[in-house]
């Protein structure tokens, strides 16, 4: 992971201090906005833009590590549903959005990108509580 032109090869997006843990073939990081809670990134390390450019292996065990943050993600923040988001349109690595929808959603039958929001921004600390949460549960 050292393409110069790659955000996510110079560790600037998703950022350092959002990691939540590495899974084998892909890591998690919490998302810079957390208007949804929990919102999470797995992000799979190396590059390739669609699944099925994977080996069949290794299309199995990235939905693996998907699926293990989405329960751990509907366990912690009691989730009414995950939404699973696979589009990248602006990084060359495949990477979901693992979104929990929690009772109280502002638009429940809607995806998070058309509900108009500002981003929430977490403080240091919430960030590191949020992270330490997922990661007791996770493993
Ligand atoms: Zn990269």
């Amino acid at each position: 992971m050292n393409d110069p032109t790659c955000k996510a090869c110079q560790g600037s997006w998703p950022k350092e201090d959002h990691f939540i843990a590495d899974l084998g073939l892909s890591k998690a990081y919490l998302h810079d906005d957390q208007f949804f809670p929990g919102w999470t990134i797995v992000l799979f390390k190396r590059h390739a833009t669609e699944l099925f450019d994977l080996a069949p292996t290794e299309r199995i065990q990235l939905m693996e590590e998907v699926s293990l943050v989405a329960k751990t993600l509907a366990q912690v923040y009691e989730a009414k549903k995950i939404n699973y988001e696979l589009l990248g349109n602006q990084l060359p690595h495949i990477h979901w959005h693992v979104i929990p929808r929690l009772t109280g959603d502002p638009a429940p039958l809607e995806p998070v990108w058309q509900v108009p929001h500002s981003a929430v921004s977490l403080s240091v600390e919430q960030i590191q509580a949020s992270i330490a949460r997922i990661r007791q549960r996770l493993f």
